[in-house]
């Protein structure tokens, strides 16, 4: 008899149930309170008695070691284990975890992503328990590990990783939308909390056939392949009935991911071949960070045990859909209200529109903060691709709130032709229905009923960078409009301010708003035409932290120093510099010791049977010979391209950051296009038993 999820959901968490359970009342309570910003904060004594609670549940489910766990600028996680094991001065073993040992931890970090914030001299770097995310244990065969959701900082309190930017961004927009949220009479809310919940979209291959490809197993991707016969020019993959291997893999990992309390609600399969999709079901901002790290490692793992291997990466293969994981996100106050849900009472719709015009507001301005959140560099490949958002960052409305804001930009007509409205109680505005009619898929933002889906974001990223950055600009947005608000209230009444103020909203978002298909080669050109930022490549859309508005936005914001934005955008632009470097590294390799060897044989047995052949028939055999002429060009244009690879690569390593990251986008890129196409070429014509690896064909296919 299987056990059903609900017996085992949420064991390996230290949830509010276990530490209810577990923990004296009065500390219980001294730190639930501090968790939902009360005045007092957690001092050493409350932190002692958490720290041997925690430690007595987790050694009962057979934790043998803690790790404070957290979120470098690599957008991996990271965890240095400790053993609960200890030996007392007579050499009697004990198991001990202190109040001071939760709450600080001190990897040696220098070898992690910094941006120049720290210098190896001071390379440590310490780790801060972030209680607002639970502790939870990732089991092994024996044992397992008790992981400490971690801030991770420079000695001198500098932020090196991905999660104090978010923490702050997730502060400042809570306060904001606090504080707008009293203008509107809400005096019971006690706070407000953004939500959110990330669509992982993934590719599964065989693991016999992937560890053959040092493309996959070095950069997560193919470097090389010529298309196989069938991609998904069928369209028979989306929503189809999922391979049993696939299936029985979900299983397990929904089992792990439900006993790690995360509620996986979806799974399905996606557009291109060996694509899926999971979603789980959203929670807190912080919480779902931490929860879709945790997914992406243990998807990883539990694809081994089914020989299967998982790739996050944007654009695993050419031709081929990529994957992106859609950030959906809105606000929940206290009372249980999703702030961006339309409702039937008149004071609440006005203040919804508050909330999602200060979005688009903040969009409108800070556009190119969103584009620069999710640039990576896989994900280069795959936005603009015509199967994921462009690269140019609009927000889609639907029908229903263009009209709405539409008609304030008019300026209230009294008689307002409806069809299918949500009602905002006013005369003065149409009503509307609550809108569940996004299925406008190409937009990069859209407001799907009651959130807004940011479909930019790639599928290997962390997504803390993007909700950063959303948040913050939302932030502002609120902050914008409360100002606003007020500056009207002496005058009018909170509605007739608000539209007032909406009015305004609607004219100066134009330029962002976008209800076509933003896959459409028009929409390129009207943007341009429109003045948004369009940055096609990775540094081009890093760049954009270094515009002076954005900088200003994430400091006054209180996200970043502007020192800190420096170190942010050098990071990610190094990241860039050096996967790409891996890539041409690895593709160098894949040629010099794989392809050009395979070629050598498919000629020497071409060229053996061709002779054979004109020595048996009085035959030119032109096209065969042709055949073999051509293969025999490839090679020699193949090591021609090789020796000049080699020589861009001792370049780019003389070169300063910014020159390197322009020249590997432009040359570079270039380059490894031609070596490819050449290679592509060669590898349709080599017959299957020299073939030096698993073609798209085969990998694509799970058996
Ligand atoms: P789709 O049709 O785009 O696949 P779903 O309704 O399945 O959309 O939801 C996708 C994701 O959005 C899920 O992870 C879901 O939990 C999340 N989501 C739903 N409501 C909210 C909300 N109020 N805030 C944040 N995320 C939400
Ligand atoms: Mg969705």
């Amino acid at each position: 008899m299987l056990e059903r999820p609900t017996s085992y959901f949420g064991r390996y968490v230290f949830n509010e149930k276990a530490m209810r359970e577990r923990l004296p009342k009065n500390v219980f309570e001294q730190l639930t309170n501090a968790l939902n910003g009360g005045p007092q904060k957690l001092n050493i004594r409350i932190a002692d008695v958490v720290a041997a609670a925690m430690k007595e549940w987790a050694t009962s489910l057979g934790a043998t070691h803690y790790a404070h766990w957290f979120h470098p600028r690599t957008e991996l996680t990271a965890e240095k284990h400790m053993a609960f094991l200890s030996i007392d001065e007579t050499g009697t073993p004990l198991e001990t975890f202190t109040g001071s040992e939760l709450i600080q931890g001190e990897p040696d970090a220098s070898s992690l992503p910094s941006g120049g914030m720290r210098s190896t001299f001071e390379a440590r770097g310490y780790t801060a328990w972030d209680p607002t995310s639970p502790a939870f244990i990732i089991p092994t065969k024996k044992g397992g590990t008790l992981c400490i959701p971690s801030i991770f900082l420079s000695w001198d309190g500098t932020p090196l990783d991905m999660k104090m930017p978010l923490l702050k961004a997730i502060t400042a927009i809570e306060e904001r939308s606090l504080k707008l949220m009293r203008l509107f009479g809400n005096r019971g809310v006690r706070w407000v909390k953004v939500t959110v919940g990330a669509e992982q979209e993934f590719f599964l291959i065989d693991e016999t056939l992937a560890r053959r490809r040092p493309d996959i197993v070095l950069c997560g991707r193919t470097i090389l392949g010529c298309p196989p016969p069938k991609g998904q020019q069928l369209e028979d993959h989306y929503f189809g009935a999922i391979h049993p291997r696939v299936l029985a893999y979900m299983d397990d990992v929904e089992i792990e991911m439900h006993k790690l309390g995360i509620a996986v609600k979806t799974r399905h399969d996606e557009t291109a071949p060996c694509q899926f999709e999971f979603a789980p079901q959203f929670t807190e901002a912080n919480l779902a960070t931490d929860q879709n790290q945790i997914m992406m490692t243990l998807m990883k793992r539990i694809a081994r045990h089914h020989n299967l291997r998982l790739l996050l990466h944007e654009k695993p293969f050419a031709g081929i859909n990529g994957s992106g994981k859609h950030t959906n996100v809105s606000l929940l106050d206290s009372e249980g209200f999703n702030l961006l849900e339309p409702s039937n009472n008149q004071r609440r719709n006005v203040q919804f529109l508050a909330f999602l015009g200060a979005l688009i507001l903040g969009v409108s301005k800070y556009s190119s903060l969103l584009r620069a959140s999710v640039a990576s560099p896989g994900n280069m490949h795959r936005l603009g691709g015509f199967e994921a958002p462009p690269a140019i960052m609009s927000i889609y409305l639907g029908n229903t709130l263009t009209n709405v804001l539409d008609r304030l930009e008019e300026g209230f007509p009294e008689e307002i032709p409806t069809s299918g409205m949500m009602d905002l109680g006013l005369n003065k505005l149409p009503s509307i229905k609550k809108e569940n009619s996004d299925r406008n898929r190409t937009a990069p933002l859209a407001f799907t009923g009651n959130k807004f889906e940011f479909r930019a974001t790639g599928a290997s990223q962390s997504i803390a960078g993007p909700l950063t950055m959303l948040l913050a600009i939302w932030a502002w947005g609120i902050e914008e409009i409360t100002n606003r608000i007020e500056s009207r209230l002496g005058s009018s009444d909170i509605t007739d301010a608000t539209l007032d103020v909406l009015r305004g909203v609607a004219k100066e978002s134009a330029n962002v708003r976008f209800e076509g298909n933003c896959y459409d080669e028009s929409w390129h050109e009207e943007a341009v035409r429109r003045g948004l930022p369009i940055a096609n490549t990775t540094p081009e859309a890093l760049s954009y932290y270094l515009i002076p508005e954005n900088r200003e936005l994430l400091s006054n914001l209180g996200i970043m120093t502007d020192r800190e934005i420096t170190a942010y955008y050098e990071t990610r632009l190094e990241q860039y510099i050096k996967t790409v470097d891996v890539e041409m590294a690895v593709m160098e390799d894949m040629i010099r010791r794989g392809i050009l060897p395979s070629i050598s044989k498919q000629i020497t047995q071409e060229g053996n049977a061709f002779e054979r052949a004109i020595s048996l028939y009085d035959e030119d055999f032109e096209c065969w010979r042709g055949q073999i002429r051509s293969l025999c060009e490839t090679k020699e244009q193949l090591i021609k391209k090789l020796k000049e690879l080699g020589q861009f690569r001792k370049k780019i390593s003389e070169t300063n950051l910014d020159e390197s990251a322009s020249l590997m986008t432009h040359d570079g890129l270039k380059l490894m296009n031609e070596i490819r196409a050449l290679s592509d070429a060669a590898e349709a014509w080599i017959s299957d038993d020299i073939q030096p690896y698993p073609p798209y064909r085969d990998l694509l296919v799970i058996q």
